[in-house]
C-alpha cells in the first residue's frame, strides 16, 4: 500500500535511549522538523523549523526504520505533535510490530496509537513563555496512555512548580515522575546530576540520566 501522509523529518538513526525508564535500550530515532517552543537550552535547535527537516512519506520513512532491524522505536523531534502525518506514521510502526514512544512537551493532546508517552513539559527554567505547561493535555495522557513525566530541573526551586505541577493533575503515581539534571555539556552534566539525584531522595522522584548528553555531549544523530 502506498502512503502519502508527508512529514518534515531531521534525523533517522540508531542509538540507545537515553532518558526515562528506557534508558540504555538500544532504539531507531525518528526525529520530526518542527517545534512551537523555544526553550533556551534546547539540545535539537536544528530540529525546531519545520523547514529544516527533508520531506519524507510515511512509507519512505517506514522504509528506513526497517533496514535498521530495531524493535524499539522513539518519535521524538523538535515536536512530534506538530506533525501532520503524526498518526499514519505511529500506526504503520505499530503495525511492523514496534514498541513505540512518542516524545512530547504535552502541550497538545492528540488521539495516537502508541506504547508510551514521554512526557517532558518545560518549566519556566526553559524560558520557553506562558503557557508551556498545560496540565489539560497532560491529563489526558495520563489518563489515556502508559506514562512517563520527566522534568528538567536546574536548581531547587524548580521543584516547587514540578510540585505545583504535580498538583493540578490527578492520577499521577510518584514512581513516573523523573527529574533531569538540565545540561548540554557533559561537565554540566556531571556539575548538576549529584544534586538533582539528592532532590530524588528527598522528594521520592525517579532519576532519569540524560545519557546521550553524558556519552556523546550535543554531537548529532546520538
Ligand atoms: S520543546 Fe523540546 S524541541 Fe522544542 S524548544 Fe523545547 S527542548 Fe527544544
Amino acid at each position: 500500500m502506498k502512503l502519502e501522509n508527508s512529514l518534515s523529518v531531521s534525523e533517522i538513526f540508531c542509538s540507545l535511549q537515553g532518558e526515562g525508564r528506557l534508558a540504555g535500550v538500544v532504539s531507531v530515532f525518528v526525529r520530526l522538523a518542527g517545534c512551537d517552543l523555544r526553550c533556551r537550552w534546547c539540545d535539537t535547535g536544528y530540529a525546531l523549523r519545520r523547514e529544516q527537516g527533508c520531506e519524507m512519506t510515511v512509507s519512505q520513512v517506514i522504509e528506513q526504520v526497517k533496514k535498521i532491524d530495531c524493535e524499539q522505536v522513539v518519535v521524538t523531534g523538535g515536536e512530534p505533535m506538530l506533525a501532520e502525518g503524526l498518526e499514519e506514521l505511529l500506526g504503520e510502526l505499530k503495525r511492523l510490530g514496534s514498541y513505540v514512544t512518542l516524545e512530547t512537551n504535552g502541550r497538545r493532546f492528540r488521539q495516537v496509537v502508541c506504547d508510551l508517552v514521554s512526557i517532558s513539559p518545560k518549566l519556566d527554567n526553559a524560558q520557553a513563555g506562558a503557557g508551556a505547561v498545560n496540565v489539560e493535555a497532560i491529563q489526558r495522557f495520563v489518563d489515556d496512555y502508559d506514562y512517563q513525566l520527566k522534568f528538567v530541573v536546574e536548581q531547587e526551586a524548580d521543584l516547587e512548580q514540578v510540585e505545583r505541577v504535580l498538583g493540578q493533575l490527578k492520577g499521577v503515581e510518584r514512581d513516573r515522575v523523573m527529574l533531569m539534571p538540565q545540561a548540554r555539556t557533559k561537565v554540566e552534566y556531571r556539575r548538576r546530576s549529584g544534586e538533582v539525584a539528592r532532590m530524588c531522595v528527598e522528594k521520592g522522584f525517579r532519576f532519569s540520566p540524560r545519557l546521550q548528553v553524558e556519552l556523546w555531549g550535543t554531537r548529532r544523530g546520538r
